[in-house]
C-alpha cells in the first residue's frame, strides 16, 4: 500500500519526488524518504518516520543536487513505523538504494542466507533484503544484479533501485502497481498516475514481471528475458481533478463531485455492456465480489438485480471468496469491484475464480490497474482520480454501475440511463452548503458520542452498512449497522438513554422500519430519520428525496458528509485516516 516514485531526466529530482510524494500520500503516511544520485557521486538517503507534511521540512532544508531519484512514502506491513524502517533502503555499502511496494513472502530465508555471507542489516523490514540481493549479484553488474535479485523474491513487489555510479532507474513489477510516465524532460516510474500528472500525461502501463530500465536517453521493458515494446497512452485526467482546488480536504471535493461522476459512470460502451448482459444471462452462479466499500456496493448490486431483473446473485467479500470456490465451475461469472484495481484480496478471488475456468468482469477505476489486465471484461467507473482514502464518490459509481446492470438484464437499459440521469439535480443539492450547515448541527450532537447505530431494511440496510463504515473509518467513533428486523434479536440491548440510532427510511419499506425505531425511541434512542417525510419519531431528519430503488445512491451521500464533520469537529484529517491506505495491496 506504500506509494512509490522515481525520475530520471534533466530536473532536480529532489523537488521533484518532493511533490511526487505528496500526491502519493494517500497510500501511506507512516514514513516517507527519498533517495538521490548525488552530483558529487554517491547515493544521498533522507527518510523519516511521520507523514510529509511534518519531514518534508527537513528534506528540503538540505540541497540534495541531482537529476535520479527514488522515493517512497509507506504503510509499513513489516516493522515498526520508525526512521530505520522507512525507506529507501542501501546496501551494506549505501551505494545502491530501493524502494519497494509490496511484501516480500521469502525475505526470512533470504536475510538469514545473506547475514551468513556477511551482510549487516539496519532495519526490520522485508524490503531491505532487496538492496542486500543486489549487492550480493553486483559481479554481473548493475542490470544483471537487479534481475537476479528480483527473480529469487517471492510475494508481491514493485520496486525501484538505483546506485550511485549509473545513470539510470531499474525497476520491476509482480502483483503491485507500477506505471510509467514519459514527460519531455524527463520519465518517471510510480505506483499511480495522479503522482507524476503535474508533468505528463503520458503513460505506459507496466504487466507483471515486466522489468525496466529508465534512462535519460529512453526506455527499455523486458518480460521473461526478452525486450518488449509497451504502448505510451495519453490519458484524459489533468491535474486539476487530483488537485484540492478551494476545497479544504479531498474528501469534501470528491462528495462534491458526485453529480459529475455518477453521470460519468453511465457512459459505457453499450456493446460491451450488451455482451455483459449475454454472459449473465447464460451463466449458471453470478458473484460480486469486493471488498469494504466495494463490498457494500456489491451487496446492494444483489438487492437490485433480485428486484430490478428478477435474477439471483451471490455478493461476497472477497476476502471469503476462496469458501467459495468450490461451487465455481466453467459456467460461472464473477464481478471483481475495486476502485484502484490493486486490490490484493479481490485481486487473489479474481486469479482463484480464472484457475475455475470461471470468467470475471473487472469493475474499476484505474486505467492500467492489474484488474483492467487481468478480467475477461471490463467496466469502467470513469469516476477520475478518488485520493481521500476514504470512497465517496467511487462508491456511488458502483452502485450507479450495479443498478445500470440490473436494468440492462432487465431488458430496460434506456429505461435505467435515464432514471438515473434525473438523479444529477437530487445529487448535487445533497452536498449543498444547506445540508453541509444542518449535517455540521448533527455532527455537534454526535461528536462526542461512543455509539451511533444505523439500521435500514433492504436497500436501505446496504446503505446503513456503507454509512457505519464511513462514520468509523474517518471518526473513529463507534458505528454498527443492523437490518432493522434484527434489532429484536439482540442490538436493542445496546440502546440506552440518548443512544444515537440512524434511520434510513424508504416509501416501500417506510411502515416496517418506523416500528422498529419505535422500539429504539422507546428505550430511549435518539433518532435520526433519514427520509422524505418528517415523521414525529423523529428527534432530528435529514430530508433526502424518495428514490426508490436508486434510494442507495441517494441516501448515502449525506451520511458521507457527516462523516466528514465528525472528523473535522474532532480535529481528525478526513483524507487521512489512522492506520489506513487507500490501495489495499496486501491480503
Ligand atoms: N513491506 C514493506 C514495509 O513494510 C512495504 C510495505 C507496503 O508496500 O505496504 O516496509
Amino acid at each position: 500500500m506504500c506509494g512509490i516514485i522515481g525520475y530520471v531526466g534533466n530536473r532536480k529530482a529532489s523537488t521533484i519526488l518532493l511533490k511526487g510524494l505528496k500526491n502519493l500520500e494517500y497510500r501511506g503516511y507512516d514514513s516517507a524518504g527519498i533517495a538521490i544520485k548525488h552530483t558529487a557521486g554517491h547515493t544521498q538517503v533522507k527518510k523519516s518516520a511521520g507523514k510529509l507534511e511534518e519531514i518534508g521540512q527537513s528534506f528540503n532544508s538540505e540541497s540534495i543536487e541531482g537529476n535520479i531519484g527514488i522515493a517512497h512514502t509507506r504503510w509499513a506491513t513489516h516493522g515498526a513505523v520508525t526512521d530505520e524502517n522507512a525507506h529507501p533502503h542501501t546496501d551494506c555499502e549505501g551505494k545502491i538504494a530501493i524502494v519497494h511496494n509490496g511484501i516480500i513472502d521469502n525475505y526470512k530465508e533470504l536475510k538469514g542466507r545473506l547475514i551468513s555471507k556477511g551482510h549487516s542489516f539496519t532495519s526490520d523490514t522485508d524490503s531491505e533484503v532487496i538492496a542486500h540481493l543486489i549487492e550480493e549479484n553486483l559481479g554481473y553488474g548493475f542490470e544483471d544484479a537487479c534481475m537476479k535479485a528480483f527473480s529469487s523474491l517471492e510475494g508481491s513487489y514493485a520496486i525501484l533501485a538505483l546506485k550511485e555510479d549509473e545513470d539510470k532507474i531499474v525497476g520491476v513489477r509482480k502483483d503491485s502497481p507500477l506505471v510509467l510516465g514519459v514527460a519531455e524532460h524527463g520519465i518517471f516510474l510510480a505506483s499511480d498516475i495522479p503522482s507524476f500528472l503535474e508533468w505528463t500525461n503520458k503513460v505506459m502501463y507496466l504487466s507483471n514481471y515486466d522489468f525496466i530500465i529508465a534512462e535519460k536517453g529512453g526506455i527499455k521493458v523486458y518480460n521473461e528475458g526478452k525486450e518488449v515494446l509497451r504502448q505510451i497512452d495519453t490519458i484524459g485526467w489533468n491535474i486539476e481533478e487530483a488537485k484540492k482546488g478551494e476545497f479544504k480536504h479531498f474528501m469534501m471535493k470528491e462528495m462534491s463531485e458526485q453529480a459529475e461522476t455518477v453521470m460519468r459512470a453511465l457512459l459505457q460502451d453499450e456493446n460491451i455492456v450488451r455482451d455483459i448482459v449475454d454472459e449473465i444471462n447464460n451463466a449458471l452462479g453470478v458473484f460480486f465480489v469486493g471488498c469494504g466499500s466495494s463490498y457494500h456496493a456489491c451487496l446492494a448490486g444483489s438487492y437490485l438485480f433480485s428486484r430490478i431483473a428478477k435474477v439471483h446473485v451471490n455478493s461476497v467479500l472477497a476476502s471469503e471468496f476462496e469458501n467459495y470456490e468450490h461451487f465455481l465451475t466453467d459456467r460461472t461469472l464473477a464481478f471483481a469491484v475495486s476502485q484502484s484495481g490493486e486490490t490484493a484480496d479481490v485481486l487473489f478471488a479474481v486469479r482463484g475464480a480464472k484457475s475455475k475456468g470461471s470468467k470475471v468482469v473487472g469493475i474499476t477505476n484505474v486505467l492500467g490497474s492489474s484488474l483492467t489486465m487481468e478480467g475477461h471484461a471490463l467496466i469502467m467507473m470513469n469516476s477520475g482520480p478518488e485520493i481521500c482514502v476514504l470512497s465517496t464518490k467511487t462508491y456511488t459509481s458502483q452502485v450507479v454501475l450495479m443498478t445500470m446492470l440490473a436494468y440492462a438484464v432487465a431488458g430496460k437499459y434506456e429505461e435505467g440511463l435515464k432514471k438515473i440521469g434525473s438523479l444529477y439535480l437530487d445529487i448535487y443539492n445533497l452536498t449543498s452548503r444547506t445540508m453541509r450547515d444542518s449535517l455540521a448541527k448533527l455532527a455537534e450532537i454526535l461528536r462526542d458520542k461512543w455509539d451511533i447505530y444505523l439500521i435500514g431494511r433492504g436497500l436501505q440496510y446496504t446503505t446503513a452498512l456503507e454509512a457505519a463504515l464511513k462514520i468509523k473509518e474517518v471518526s473513529y467513533i463507534h458505528a454498527e449497522a443492523f437490518a432493522g428486523g434484527e434489532l429484536k434479536h439482540g442490538p436493542l440491548a445496546l440502546i440506552e438513554d440518548g443512544t444515537p440510532c440512524i434511520v434510513f427510511v424508504s416509501a416501500e419499506n417506510k411502515s416496517k422500519i418506523l416500528s422498529n425505531a419505535e422500539e429504539v425511541k422507546s428505550r430511549g434512542g435518539y433518532i435520526i430519520g433519514v427520509s422524505s417525510e418528517q415523521d414525529d419519531l423523529f428527534d432530528f431528519w435529514i430530508k433526502v428525496p424518495e428514490a426508490e430503488e436508486l434510494n442507495p445512491i441517494i441516501q448515502i451521500i449525506p451520511m458521507q458528509v457527516l462523516a466528514y464533520e465528525l472528523a473535522v469537529l474532532r480535529g481528525l484529517d478526513p483524507d487521512k485516516p489512522r492506520n489506513l491506505a487507500k490501495s489495499v495491496t496486501v491480503i
